[in-house]
């Protein structure tokens, strides 16, 4: 029996709400592994994650993050006392957080910096949280091996010991940090949603800090936001969504908001060194350490899960759960209220098309839509020119942007182009200031004459 169906009954005992508390019976989805064996993958991949990030070390950080998130956690629906419950803090601007299967969860100092209040860091973890206590990562594990290797479960390979990692490698599943493990469904994205809300009213938050948080980040750090939103529901959508569900968690409470500890642990971040990466690049904003280089003549090849790609091989690359970044020393500046934005450079994300019935969109409506989330956050975005194009046999769309650059009183020029990969948009945007595209055409068209989607 779900707790948070007794919780439900405690606090509602009015009839005709009946399907709302059913869609409030949170259950995992179908799943071959054990919850013991969410933990083993789990802590199989966070050993990868912890040698290819930087982490933040800082005791005081970390054990608030710990505290923090262990209480979260004893409010977590179908909770199982195999679960790790381990957070770590990786040490990058971006904001962002993800969780492995069984408890590994990971939050990006930017995420814990651009928290305005305890309630809104701890909207992130409940979130992520939720995507454990749910299972998302082995489903979707499961369902591909369903698909993939259906002998192999019928020979009882999970069962059996050593690295779950290299069997199931084995069996031809992309497991590790840019994996399959990660890649959750729009509907798991909005369970995770719905169960986070749930264990932030449990845990004494206010409930709408979690959408409030998404809300914020994408209107005050738009940059940095393009993979949080291309795959998570839209905000205006999580935040009906959340509303909807609030009133049937039970009566408002004196909701906690904020904590002395959070205050103490963000201050802490804020005085550390800058993160690697997108702090260490040399900031234009000042205008004194001018353009970045120009982009190397010799390419370098960049191998993702299901698509490859060259780049100049003086560029940097950053990758976070669902996107890819490329950009020159420098082509990341700093902008107001210590975010970051890309000026220079090009990257590579994935979006999912929510208007029309799944599956079934046209690239031009998609990559309009894909448009449309961007518009809030760049006002000025305009389109200069859309025409099809054709990627090795793909057909694709390319469409050249102007929007204003992150570099003061400049505007800038993007070419995006999108095709259709599985059931999602594949986007690649190739940045650069108006004034300088040009220059940047040749290797914008490398790259592009490079790419190949799988
Ligand atoms: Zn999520």
């Amino acid at each position: 029996m779900p707790v948070a169906v007794m919780v439900l009954a405690l606090f509602l005992p009015i009839a005709g709400i009946a399907w709302e508390v059913e869609s409030l019976n949170f259950k995992p989805g179908f799943n071959l592994f054990s919850s013991q064996q969410d933990v083993q993958l789990g802590k199989e991949t966070a050993a990868e994650v912890d040698s290819s990030y930087p982490l933040v070390t800082d005791p005081q950080v970390l054990r608030y993050i710990n505290d923090l998130g262990r209480r979260l956690a004893a409010f977590a629906p179908n909770n199982d006392l195999a679960y790790a419950w381990t957070f770590k803090v990786i040490n990058s601007s971006d904001i962002n957080a993800f969780a492995l299967p069984g408890g590994y969860i990971y939050v990006n100092r930017g995420a814990m910096e651009a928290a305005e209040d305890e309630a809104q860091i701890a909207g992130v973890m409940a979130h992520e949280s939720a995507h454990v206590v749910m299972r998302h990562g082995t489903h979707e594990a499961s369902q591909a091996l369903v698909a993939q290797a259906p002998l192999a479960i019928l020979g009882g390979i999970l069962g059996q010991s050593g690295s779950l990692t290299a069997r199931l490698t084995e069996l031809g599943l992309n497991l590790g940090v840019n994996s399959i493990l990660l890649k959750n469904s729009r509907r798991a994205e909005s369970q995770a949603d719905e169960v986070g809300t749930y264990i932030l009213y449990r845990a004494g938050y206010d409930p709408h800090a979690m959408a409030q948080f998404f809300e914020m980040v994408e209107k005050k750090y738009p940059q940095k936001t393009i993979q949080l939103i291309s795959d998570h529901p839209a905000p205006e959508n999580r935040i009906n969504a959340v509303d909807r569900e609030i009133p049937l968690l039970g009566p408002a409470q004196g909701w906690k908001t904020d904590s002395p500890e959070f205050e103490g642990a963000k201050k802490r971040l804020l005085s550390l060194p800058a993160a690697p990466g997108a702090k260490s690049a040399p900031s234009t904003l000042a205008g004194s350490a001018g353009p970045p280089p120009a982009p190397s003549s010799r390419l370098t090849k960049f191998e993702g899960t299901d698509f490859s790609i060259a780049y100049p091989d003086n560029w940097q690359v950053q990758q976070s759960e669902d996107a890819v970044a490329f950009f020159p020393p420098g082509g990341i500046v700093d902008v107001a209220e210590s975010g970051a934005a890309q000026a220079y450079g090009a990257s590579i994300s994935r979006f999912q098309p929510q208007r029309s019935r799944e599956g079934k969109w046209g690239l031009v409506d998609a990559t309009e839509e894909l448009l449309d989330t961007l518009r809030p956050s760049n006002p000025a975005l305009r389109v200069i020119e859309q025409r099809g194009m054709n990627l090795k046999g793909r057909s694709a769309l390319s469409t050249l942007l102007e929007t204003d650059s992150p570099l003061p009183g400049q505007k800038e020029r993007d070419l995006l182009v999108t095709a259709r990969q599985s059931n999602s948009l594949f986007s690649l945007i190739l940045i650069a200031p108006q004034s300088t595209f040009d220059a940047y055409k040749p290797t914008f068209d490398a790259m592009l004459e490079s790419l190949e989607l799988q």
